[in-house]
């Protein structure tokens, strides 16, 4: 015993800048993991082994619990593929772990956490990846296979994939991209190894590596799962890089910010179902913004540097809100809404709604601002300037249900383009049919203007014309024609 307190005591002072850099700050005395007697009191703990090694598909195996107490066997609610003989018992005991067979290509291991009174002591259980063939892994059973002919009869140097409206688990994984001339004889152009979707039917770009001249491709795709044959949306081939123009755009640094209750709640895992990676989604959604308000990554724009994106919970019919103004900004997501919304609504739907508000928001933050008009008080002309432009954008990126029918309905309203919002927002979007780049001369006379109005701005952006009025009666007429 007292050689056990000399150790014990040494071991102690070693770790001692670990302990107090621990986040793990419940008391629990993690530092001696699966060790003996820790001089707790009367209570003991030690397991043996510390460590369990499983093939992908394998038996259970057992460790031993020492103790003179009461044990509570615990592990992360995310770990559903480990089985435990007993969760909890007093006294020594054998514990027998079995883990589902591991159909992922992926190693995966869990820490089990055994407690006595205030003692903890931890098991990790560590399990193989599903076997594949070393020489070819795409000898599968559960290979996709997608013929794209070469339509655009040049040389294709970049692909677009999109993810489908199903789990991520079923997405593209790993995938070869081979051309042919004859469809016997295949080149593989380019290769891509353990990918993932960002977002529910989400695109994604890819450059290929040593493009060729060919007539036909064929994507050959694995999915994370062994016995699960990928899903995957539209492949589009590009014989030009279409992503080329936009490529030195500075995207600002996101933070995801959830707290767990707010992730834990329906609106919260409902956003996480549709969006797996809200960082890289928000990211995307600054770019995509920016190329409506913007000819070129280089023009002038407000320099956001950093979005802290925020999914909270509150009571009330909003559903996000911007503040702050760059280089840093905010976006917050109400979780609460996005659970009541997304009852009985398809993935498409959900996915379409958190696109639609990020773009209405981030163009509060890309925007320019109108000068001497007002101030944000609903009414003003400086008001209806920077709500019916984030919904002019949003409407532009093709995010507002049932258009049509919306545009009429709006197109009727007293206040005219000064009602802002959609009213407003689609009236300007309309402009586009008169000047593909009406939305990006638009946002631009709130910098050029020194007292911003509508008059100034329309004529500004259609010099023919004598004012709103005018524009207005067109934009009427035509919607409801
Ligand atoms: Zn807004």
């Amino acid at each position: 015993m007292k050689k056990h307190f000399i150790y014990y005591l040494i071991f102690s002072v070693i770790l001692f800048p670990a302990i107090m850099s621990c986040s793990d700050s419940d008391g629990d005395d993690n530092d001696n993991p699966g060790g003996g007697d820790s001089n707790n009191g009367t209570s003991t703990l030690s397991l043996n082994p510390t460590t369990l090694e499983f093939a992908p598909k394998d038996d259970g195996k057992t460790f031993k619990i020492t103790t003179n107490g009461d044990w509570v066997i615990t592990m992360d609610a995310s770990v559903d593929w480990v089985k435990l003989s007993a969760l909890k018992g007093n006294g020594n005991a054998d514990v027998t772990v079995t883990p589902d067979e591991n159909e992922t290509f992926s190693v995966r291991s869990a820490v089990l956490t055994v407690k006595v009174s205030t003692i903890s002591r931890k098991l990790t259980v560590r399990q193989e990846a599903a076997p594949t063939d070393p020489d070819d892994p795409f000898s599968t059973d559960y290979l996709l296979l997608k013929n794209i002919p070469n339509s655009a009869g040049e040389q294709i140097v970049a692909y677009k994939m999109f993810s489908t409206g199903d789990a991520a688990t079923y997405d593209a994984y790993t995938w070869r991209l081979k051309g042919s001339n004859d469809g016997e004889e295949w080149t593989i152009v380019d290769e891509r190894a353990e990918q993932s979707f960002f977002a529910r039917y989400q695109e994604q770009f890819y450059i290929i590596e040593t493009p060729g001249e060919f007539t036909q491709y064929r994507l050959e795709a694995i999915a994370q799962y062994a016995k699960t044959t990928p899903r995957l949306g539209e492949v589009v081939l590009y014989s030009q890089n279409p992503v080329a123009a936009w490529e030195s755009f500075g995207y600002p640094v996101v933070e995801y910010i959830a707290e767990s209750a707010v992730a834990e709640s329906t609106g919260g895992k409902q956003f996480r179902s549709v969006v797996q990676d809200p960082v890289e989604f928000m990211k995307y959604h600054t770019q995509k913004v920016a190329e409506i308000l913007y000819y070129l990554p280089g023009d002038q724009m407000p320099a956001v540097s950093k979005v802290n994106y925020k999914l909270e919970s509150w009571t009330g019919s909003s559903v996000a809100d911007k503040s702050g103004a760059p280089p840093t900004i905010q976006i917050r997501f109400n979780a609460k809404y996005i659970g009541e919304f997304s009852g009985g609504k398809t993935v498409q739907a959900i996915v379409h709604e958190m696109r639609g508000v990020l773009y209405h928001e981030l163009t509060h933050g890309y925007q320019f601002e109108p000068k001497n008009c007002g101030s944000y008080d609903g009414s003003s002309v400086y008001w209806t300037f920077i709500e019916g432009l984030a919904d002019a954008v949003r409407a532009d990126a093709g995010l507002f249900d049932n258009q049509v029918q919306n545009r009429k309905d709006s197109s009727k309203d007293s206040k005219k383009w000064m009602a802002g919002y959609r009213t407003t927002g689609y009236f300007i979007q309309w402009m586009k049919t008169k000047d593909k780049d009406a939305i990006r001369k638009f946002n631009r006379t709130a910098k050029d203007l020194e007292t911003w109005t509508w008059d100034a701005a329309v004529k500004a952006v259609f010099p023919t014309y004598t004012g709103v009025e005018q524009l207005w009666n067109e934009y009427y007429k035509e919607i409801n024609k």
